[in-house]
């Protein structure tokens, strides 16, 4: 839009709809986030961990993304060829879990398709309903590379995906092993520890009887789940446990399974657990297993992949896990050898993805080797090559990563990267960077692929090259990896709804604002609130700016040094601080501080006081007032560029009407400019801005109604004030709604004044005039009327003496401390009745 003077016009107020959708469009049309690989320019890059398929924008992501965002789009204004590559995790588990969902409305599941038309079938809804998480991204304003999207299914990155395989088999990090796994009973696959959530569950403790086999007596071993005891293969006790030395070896009848089972000593039994001794059932727990395997213990797996007891279960054959516990805990008790059950909440692991309580299962799985690999990265933050901000997160990951177990990546599922290993009939495995056609150790032709597939994890965290092109050497690839930041975070709050309420700007500026290093993110609707009206402030700002300075005043013809008026130079000077900390916060990862000052500084020194101070000079006109108007729209352009990165759609808005340019994302970023640094202006600004916030501090104190208008005289402290105080006395009288400000000293006779101190100078205020003291002496007499009967109700508390008896002491402690408050507020009013009343008759 544009005025009669030719000039562009801003709507009234800032409209977050119709500014944003059309502006990220612009972006796109100018191919404003394309990355040239073959720039000169330095190369700046971003992995994030790519979102799920199946995925919608949550509040972690949109602080991820806003994070990266302000990087990407900093270092693309300060001349750097940067790059953020979009795409998408193919999500295995999750994306196979919608698709059966859909099936099974059907009546239908996975096996009736078979494999491969299944595959095709989540091609299929992926091109359909998958990657609304793209478009969301859009809204929030990343600044992405779209040419470049990818996915992990993606034949390159399949191929990079294959390649790690290999070679971590090849170097004997990755290798195919009977243990015990999670398993989902649901979702028929093994997950990895991390994909199960830990809860704390209501649950028992049942003590079960084992007679002894040769009938001189019984051992009672405890156990949360009653139903494993049909797998049990042996009892273990501690060896220096003097309770149990002479079970040592001998062996005990299993009841209602009928087989004879040995006694263990071993010392990883915890002595203080139930009675001490334990059951041992290798097939369902991992710490079982391993003392099966000290002890050469057989494991008998007594639950199907869907968790229902099988064969080995005798007569409790085809009963669930939770009506198999119940059935032997009757059983065992009709026999008498149920000796008590206890209540005992424990934490419960559950799948991530369906919720359903995850069960031990001894499984033939790949695994990744991850002690060597925990060793690396160990050394790593020792020797200081990899530091945590903030430093005590380097404990929690010791701890990690000294437990940390060898990584299950093997998933009985379909969608996702098939494991790369074949089998001939001869038992051998082929691991192979293209499809074998007869196996490697004997030659059969009759070679079998492993059914399963690779856990997400695995093409997801591979990202950050097999993006690039990996394992080619590839001109992305030299060009920009390492990519220089990987960083993650966790949340609630739905941020599309906030974006529809308050603009995306709002939430981005919210969710930095935030920010802290490493610690998880709270996010209130009412700083997303603040952030609009922020938002709007600047919008204000701009309009003014625009419609107040004279025709044809440009940002960039600022005035010379000796044209400058104090206001000027104090603004420019403040202007040039707060670039240069700006950069050093974006700089050092803080871009909540950079919004901070920003918010600052926009708000307070350029709205609340350069604007008021220019206000007279600009409706001045003439010379002054372009050079006024230069100085403004000159603070608000560096201002908009600098707050860029973090609100990139009201800045990209007034930033280009600004200047008359067609986008300020592409920089260039405000320069350095210390020649306007000038100490005097902000030493003599601070003491013109002290004596009018002490005049209106004194007025809202004292009810002064903005009607009336005081004189002020002003007692300077030395030469330099005085001066400073007369030139700027209009300024003082215009902004602290005075009559007069006269500097010298105060005139006698003239009635009572009020004298305050500020800036080292006194300030005489008459009070006659000033407030209306009839009305003032009403409303103090007011406030002792209601002090006086607050305190004779506190008083008779006091004097009861059955409240002083029975109440509790804290209650009587707070009446008599309120009571002392009230007498002080009393004593204060009855003084401020003296000095009104001594002025209204003087
Ligand atoms: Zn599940
Ligand atoms: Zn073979």
């Amino acid at each position: 839009m544009t005025d009669a003077a030719g000039r562009r016009e801003l709507p009234k107020t800032y409209d977050p709809q119709a500014v944003e959708g059309p502006t990220y469009q612009r972006w796109l049309e100018m191919g404003a986030f394309r990355a040239d690989a073959a720039s000169q320019r330095p190369h700046f890059s971003i992995a994030l961990p790519p979102p799920n398929v199946t995925g919608s924008l949550h509040i972690g992501h949109a602080l991820d993304h806003t994070f990266q965002d302000y990087l990407a789009r900093m270092h693309r204004m300060r001349g750097h060829e940067v790059l953020w590559l979009p795409g998408m995790d193919h999500a295995g588990i999750a994306t196979q879990n919608v698709v059966e969902r859909e099936l099974a409305k059907q009546g239908k599941t996975r096996f009736d398709l078979g494999r491969e038309a299944f595959v095709e079938r989540v091609w299929a809804w992926k091109a359909e309903s998958g990657g609304r998480i793209l478009g969301q991204m859009q809204r929030l304003g990343d600044s992405v590379d779209w040419s470049r999207e990818r996915f992990t299914m993606d034949e390159g990155l399949s191929r990079a995906v294959r390649e790690v395989f290999v070679s971590l088999y090849e170097q004997g990090l990755l290798y195919r092993g009977q243990r015990i796994i999670n398993w989902c009973p649901r979702c028929l696959t093994a997950l990895s520890d991390i994909e199960v959530e830990h809860e704390e569950v209501p649950g028992e403790l049942a003590y079960l009887r084992y007679p002894l086999a040769d009938g001189s007596g019984a051992l009672v071993v405890a156990t949360s789940r009653a139903e494993t005891m049909l797998g049990d293969t042996g009892v273990a006790v501690h060896p220096d446990d003097p309770r149990y030395r002479d079970m040592i070896g001998r062996t005990v009848r299993l009841p209602l399974v009928d087989r004879e089972i040995p006694v263990v000593a071993d010392a990883a039994v915890d002595r203080e657990f139930g009675t001490g001794a334990v059951k041992v059932t290798p097939a369902h727990d991992p710490n079982d297993y391993e003392i099966a395997q000290r002890h050469g213990l057989e494991a008998v797996n007594i639950l199907t992949e869907e968790a229902v007891v099988n064969a080995n279960g005798g007569r409790f054959e085809g009963l669930d896990r939770y009506a198999a516990r119940e059935a032997v805990e009757q059983a065992l008790a009709a026999e008498g050898l149920l000796e008590k059950v206890t209540e005992a909440p424990h934490a419960v692991g559950h799948c991530y993805r369906c919720k359903t309580e995850v069960e031990p299962r001894l499984s033939l799985q790949w695994f990744v080797a991850t002690k060597p690999l925990a060793a690396e990265a160990m050394e790593a933050v020792r020797s200081g090559q990899t530091r945590f901000e903030p430093a005590r997160y380097a404990r929690t990951f010791f701890t990690w990563m000294e437990g940390i177990r060898d990584w299950c990546v093997s998933r009985q599922l379909w969608w996702g990267h098939r494991i790369p290993a074949w089998y001939c009939p001869n038992g051998h495995v082929t691991v192979a960077r293209q499809d074998p056609s007869a196996c490697a150790e004997c030659g059969a032709t009759e070679l079998r692929q492993d059914d399963d597939v690779l856990d997400t994890w695995f093409s997801s965290g591979l990202w950050p090259f097999s993006t690039l092109g990996w394992p080619d050497d590839t001109e992305d690839l030299r060009a920009f990896y390492p990519t220089s930041v990987l960083k993650s975070f966790g949340n609630v709050i739905d941020p599309l709804e906030l974006m529809d309420r308050y603009g995306t700007d709002a939430l981005r500026f919210a969710l930095i604002r935030g920010a802290n290093p490493g610690s998880d993110v709270p996010l209130a609707t009412e700083w997303v609130e603040g952030a609009r009206n922020f938002a709007n402030k600047l919008w204000n700002l701009g309009r003014f700016v625009l419609s107040s300075v004279p025709e044809g005043t440009k940002p960039e013809d600022l005035p010379a040094a000796d044209q400058r008026s104090l206001s000027d130079r104090w603004l420019l000077s403040r202007l040039e601080r707060t670039r240069a900390a700006v950069t050093a916060a974006y700089d050092a990862y803080d871009p909540a501080e950079a919004a901070r000052l920003l918010h600052s500084f926009a708000w307070s020194e350029l709205a609340d006081w350069a604007v008021e101070l220019a206000k007279p000079r600009l409706a001045a006109g003439g010379e002054d007032a372009r050079r006024a108007g230069a100085v403004l729209a000159y603070a608000l352009d560096v201002t908009m560029r600098l707050l860029h990165p973090v609100m990139p759609f009201v800045t990209e808005e007034l930033g280009r009407v600004l200047r008359d340019v067609d986008t300020i994302t592409l920089g260039p970023w405000p320069v350095e400019r210390p020649e306007d640094l000038d100490e005097a202006a902000e030493a003599d600004m601070a003491d013109l801005q002290e004596v009018i916030a002490a005049v209106r501090r004194f007025r809202a104190e004292h009810g002064v109604p903005p009607s009336r208008h005081p004189r002020l005289t002003i007692v300077p402290v030395g030469d330099h004030q005085a001066e400073l105080l007369r030139a700027e006395g209009d300024s003082v009288r215009r902004l602290a709604r005075l009559e007069t400000v006269a500097v010298g000293p105060p005139s006698l006779g003239g009635g009572p004044t009020a004298k305050v101190l500020a800036a080292g100078a006194e300030l005489h205020l008459p009070l006659a005039g000033m407030i209306d003291l009839d009305e003032e002496l009403a409303r103090l007499e007011r406030e002792r009327e209601a002090l006086d009967a607050e305190a004779r109700r506190a008083e008779a508390k006091l004097a009861n003496a059955d409240f002083v008896a029975k109440a509790p002491a804290a209650v009587v402690d707070k009446t008599r401390a309120r009571l002392a408050e009230v007498e002080a507020a009393r004593t204060k009013v009855v003084q401020r009745i003296q000095e009104v009343t001594a002025t209204a008759g003087g």
